[in-house]
């Protein structure tokens, strides 16, 4: 039997996995289906701390991944497809073959930004694509972008932007913002922010050596087409977390967030970091802060057994 299993390989999931190694206690780590997590569908990260020239989202997995093999974590691939909590030991089964064991559970599985899911917006993430403001904003002074959605996430990511884009194209499918008020008022008012009612994005145009150059829209009333240049996409039509397998088991909220208290959820054992249990934050730094509070709180819960 395990002592811990830390599902997810994000800032969350090898924060936890450096401090569980470091206690000794071997963590079996489970790199799923975008082993490093959201960060590895970044470009540049400037804004964790200690990398003053900044360092590369793939990069900075990597060393972290090293960092927490050096004291002792081992890695295994796979896909949590089932669990079950409702006594010790808890069970993971990955693939479809014989469930694992363990004494702890620490669920850092994250989220997914919400993609449109056009081809031409896949083959772009990364080249002009972006589902995170706050990470890749600064790359794009004095050019125009545009933002997808009407909620409170494209607003704060298009105000955001207003730091350095010239202008910021709002494209939402409605010609009511779901937003909160404060939120709309702040962005129809701004200069910069340019709304684009009753719109959707059907094509993201790349004609400059797989760079995003364009986007080509359609007004759902009039269903007439245009092209609008710009040269970044940001996504703002929300996240969702990655708990399919855990529905049932775990306390989650209407969106399907796992509900934590300083990362302990309800069952005794199964601790959760990161986005997976945080729609608020969403930062890498604050991923790996929770991950080790997750771990502390699994070596406390592991003394309190005598193991
Ligand atoms: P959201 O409120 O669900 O808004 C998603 C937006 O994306 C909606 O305007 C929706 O259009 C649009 N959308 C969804 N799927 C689409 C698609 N396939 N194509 C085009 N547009 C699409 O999500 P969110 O903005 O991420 O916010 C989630 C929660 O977090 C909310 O409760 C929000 O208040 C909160 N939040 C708060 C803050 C803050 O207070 N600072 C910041 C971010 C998020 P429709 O309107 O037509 O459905």
């Amino acid at each position: 039997m395990e002592k811990a299993i830390v599902i997810g390989t994000g800032p969350a999931g090898l924060t936890a996995a450096i401090y569980l190694a470091r206690a000794r206690l071997a963590p079996l780590v489970i790199e799923g289906l975008l082993p490093g997590g959201q960060l590895t569908t970044t470009t540049e990260v400037e804004n964790f701390p200690g990398f003053e020239k900044g360092i590369t989202g793939p990069d900075l997995m990597e060393v972290m991944k090293a960092q927490a093999a050096r004291f002792g974590a081992r890695f295994t691939r796979g896909e949590v497809t089932a669990v079950d909590f409702e006594k010790a030991p808890l069970r993971l089964t990955l693939d479809e073959s014989q469930p694992l064991e363990t004494a702890t559970v620490l669920i850092a599985t994250g989220a997914s930004a919400r993609y449109l899911g056009l081809p031409s917006e896949q083959q772009l993430i990364g080249r002009g694509v972006s589902s995170c403001a706050t990470c890749d904003g600064a790359f794009f002074r004095d050019v125009p972008v545009a933002v997808v959605g009407g909620g409170d996430s494209a607003l704060e990511e298009a105000l955001f932007l207003t730091r350095f884009a010239s202008r910021v194209y709002v494209i939402h499918r409605r010609d009511q913002l779901r937003a909160s008020k404060i939120m709309s008022e702040r962005a129809l008012a701004h200069e910069r922010i340019e709304m684009v009612w009753d719109s959707l994005v059907v094509e993201v145009k790349d004609v400059e050596q797989g760079q995003v150059t364009g986007l080509v829209l359609e007004n759902v009333k009039t269903r007439q087409r245009r092209e609008l240049p710009v040269t970044g996409l940001f996504l703002g039509i929300g996240h969702v977390p990655n708990t399919k397998p855990f529905r049932g088991q775990l306390e989650m909220d209407e969106r399907g967030y796992l509900i934590t208290r300083q990362t302990r959820t309800r069952v005794p054992g199964v601790f959760a970091a990161g986005d997976v249990q945080d729609a608020v934050y969403r930062q890498a730094v604050t991923a790996a802060g929770s991950g080790c509070m997750a771990a502390l709180e699994a070596e406390r819960y592991l003394e309190s057994l005598g193991q």
